[in-house]
């Protein structure tokens, strides 16, 4: 898939395998928006490199429950693995594996596909739009 790729404050289009974690779901990215935490991952104020990108809305086109396929998301963009020592006391915000979308251990959504656990899923209602579901950029 074609996805933009950041790695010493230079952006560049790659085409890169999708994501295959069968335990998430495959997003298929309709539309995503540009906010000033990429801009500054651009500038190097956070070291990361992989896909940019958080704020979208997409299509579930894969998924381990098959109610989510074909559904309109958006994602929360903390995601933790659910089987540490404090995810299982309950504690999920330590997270010692937590990853963050296109910002922390997780590739983002500038790209064909994105991957999220189905918990981090929001279906979006018909009556919202792609331009007001992705978050507008400020
Ligand atoms: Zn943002
Ligand atoms: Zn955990």
């Amino acid at each position: 898939m074609k996805a933009l790729w950041l790695e010493n404050n230079q952006i560049s289009l790659r085409d890169i395998p999708q994501p295959n974690q069968p335990n998430e779901a495959l997003i298929k990215i309709r539309m995503a928006g540009i906010c000033s935490t990429d801009l500054e991952l651009v500038k190097g104020y956070y070291p990361y490199a992989g896909i940019l990108g958080h704020e979208f809305v997409g299509e579930v086109v894969q998924a381990p429950e098959k109610s989510w396929l074909g559904q309109r998301v958006v994602g929360e963009i903390n995601a933790v693995c659910g089987s540490c020592e404090s995810c299982l006391s309950g504690r999920p915000t330590h997270c010692e594996n937590r990853s963050v979308l296109g910002i922390a251990n997780r590739a983002g959504v500038f790209a064909e596909y994105t991957s999220l656990p189905l918990e981090n899923l929001y279906r979006v209602p018909d009556s919202v739009s792609d331009e007001a579901a992705r978050r507008p950029s400020r």
